[in-house]
C-alpha cells in the first residue's frame, strides 16, 4: 500500500521537513521520539530521514498498529490493562527527562476501536496517564516540544468521501490536508511564520482589552453569552519549550482559544457543523444554558449520544474553552467533515464541554483542581469540542465596565 504516489512525493517530503522545522524545531544533538501508524510508514521514514538532516542525535521510531492494539484491549486481562510495564512507562519518560522532542502522526481508521469497551480503554488510558506522568507533565506544560500531524489514511479517506473510489479519496484527502498544513508549492515555513504572526496579534489584541464576557448571535438562532474567568489568557500558535525553542502542538492550527468562567453563560447555541462523537454523529442540535449549566438541549440526529455527554459528569454540562476561528480561514472553507478533532476542531469557532485548559489562565497551571474550579476553570473526564461558526457569525466583547466592542461580523474577525 503506498502512502502518495511520486507526484506528491515532493510535496509529502516538504510536509516533513515542516514538521521537523516548524512543528518540533528539532535543534542539533537532540532526541526525537516519532510515533507513527504502521499503514504509514514511508511518511515515518520521511520524518526520521528529515530529523537526522536537521541535526538528531537519535531518531526512535514508535511504530504503533491499531488493529493489534485492538486486540489487547480486546483480551488482556483486567491486571494487564491496570499495569503499565515499566520499561514501557519508561521508554516515555526517559526521553521527556532528556528533553528529547516528540512527533506523533495521527489519521488513523476513525473506527478502528469499534466494539470494544470504552471502559476496558479508559482504565488502560488513566494506567497510562499514570505511568508515564512524567512525560505528560513535560509535554502539557510545554516543557519539551511536541507536535500533532496527521496523514491520510484508506479507512479515514473512505469515511470522509463515501461516494469516492479508494485512490481518489486517499489523493481528495491529501490535496485536503496539504492545503490545510499551507503546503502549497510556495514557501511553507515563510507561510507558517506569518500565519503565527497574525494568531499572536489577535491574541495579543485581546489580551489586552481582557473582556468579561462574549455575546455570539448569528441567524440560525444562536443568541448567547459566555463568561470568561479573571486573568484568563489567550492562546495560540506556535509555544516556546523550556530551553527557549519555538514549536507548533498543533499542525494545523487556526484557533486562538481561552477559558471561559464555567458560572457563568446564559442562552442559546446553535451548532454550525454536526458533531463526531466516538464513531456516532450528532447533528443539528442546540445547547440552552443558564447561570452555567446546560438546562436544554435538542438534536434531530444524535440525541442519545449528546446525552450521554451531557450527563458523563457534572463538568460535562459546563464548558471549558472558547475559541475564535475566522469562516474564511482554510480548512473552513474546505465545507468538509473530517472526522478528526485536529481539522474539525479547526474549522470553525467553537466551544468546548468539560475540562479546561489550565494554562488558559495567568498561573492556572499552578493551582490544584479545588482551586481551579473556585476561579471558574472546568473540570471533567470530557473535553468535547463543538463548532458554531456560521457565515454570519457575530461576536462583541464586554468589557467589566459594559462597554461592547465588535469582534467578529459575517463569520470572520471585525478588527
Ligand atoms: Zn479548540
Ligand atoms: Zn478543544
Amino acid at each position: 500500500m503506498n502512502c502518495f504516489d511520486k507526484a506528491d512525493k515532493k510535496k509529502a517530503e516538504e510536509y516533513a521537513r515542516l514538521v521537523v522545522r516548524v512543528g518540533v524545531n528539532v535543534q542539533p544533538g537532540q532526541e526525537v521520539v516519532i510515533r507513527c501508524p504502521v499503514e504509514h510508514f514511508e511518511f515515518g521514514r520521511l520524518l526520521c530521514r528529515e530529523a537526522y538532516e536537521a541535526g538528531a542525535a537519535e531518531v526512535v521510531m514508535r511504530w504503533e498498529d491499531a488493529p493489534c492494539s485492538r486486540q489487547f484491549y480486546l483480551h488482556a486481562s483486567e491486571e494487564n490493562l491496570a499495569q503499565i510495564p515499566e520499561w514501557k512507562a519508561e521508554s516515555y519518560n526517559y526521553y521527556a527527562r532528556r528533553g528529547a522532542c516528540h512527533i506523533s502522526v495521527g489519521g488513523g481508521d476513525p473506527e478502528a476501536y469499534k466494539g470494544v469497551d470504552p471502559q476496558r480503554m479508559h482504565r488502560y488510558e488513566a494506567a497510562m496517564d499514570e505511568a508515564v506522568k512524567t512525560y505528560y507533565a513535560k509535554m502539557m506544560a510545554s516543557e519539551i516540544p511536541w507536535t500533532v500531524v496527521a496523514v491520510p489514511q484508506r479507512q479515514w479517506a473512505a469515511r470522509v468521501f463515501p461516494g469516492l473510489d479508494s485512490d481518489e479519496a486517499m489523493k481528495r484527502l491529501w490535496e485536503m490536508i496539504l492545503r490545510a498544513v499551507r503546503v502549497d508549492g510556495t514557501d511553507a515555513v515563510r507561510a507558517w511564520e506569518e500565519h503565527d504572526r497574525f494568531l499572536k496579534g489577535k491574541c495579543r489584541m485581546l489580551n489586552d482589552y481582557a473582556f468579561e464576557k462574549l455575546h455570539y448571535q448569528n441567524s440560525i438562532g444562536t443568541d448567547f453569552t459566555v463568561g470568561l474567568v479573571k486573568n484568563h489568557v489567550w492562546e495560540g500558535g506556535s509555544e516556546v519549550s523550556g530551553t527557549g525553542v519555538t514549536f507548533e502542538a498543533n499542525m494545523p492550527t487556526e484557533e486562538i482559544f481561552t477559558m471561559p468562567d464555567c458560572r457563568v453563560a446564559e442562552g442559546t447555541l446553535v451548532s454550525a457543523l454536526p458533531l463526531s462523537y466516538r464513531g456516532n454523529l450528532i447533528r443539528n442540535f442546540s445547547l440552552t444554558f443558564h447561570e452555567g449549566q446546560v438546562v436544554d438541549y435538542q438534536a434531530q440526529e444524535g440525541q442519545e449520544t449528546l446525552r450521554s455527554i451531557l450527563e458523563a459528569d457534572e463538568g460535562s454540562r459546563r464548558l471549558g474553552e472558547v475559541a475564535l476561528v475566522p469562516y474564511d480561514s482554510p480548512i473552513s472553507q474546505m465545507k468538509t467533515l473530517f472526522y478528526n478533532t485536529l481539522f474539525d476542531e479547526n474549522a470553525s469557532c467553537h466551544f468546548a464541554l468539560g475540562r479546561c485548559y489550565p494554562t488558559t489562565m495567568k498561573g492556572g497551571e499552578k493551582l490544584g483542581g479545588e482551586e481551579l474550579l473556585a476561579a471558574g476553570g472546568n473540570a471533567s473526564m470530557n473535553h468535547v469540542d463543538f463548532m458554531v461558526g456560521t457565515a454570519d457569525l457575530r461576536i462583541t466583547g464586554i468589557l467589566p465596565g459594559g462597554e461592547e466592542i465588535l469582534l467578529f461580523e459575517n463569520g470572520n474577525w471585525a478588527r
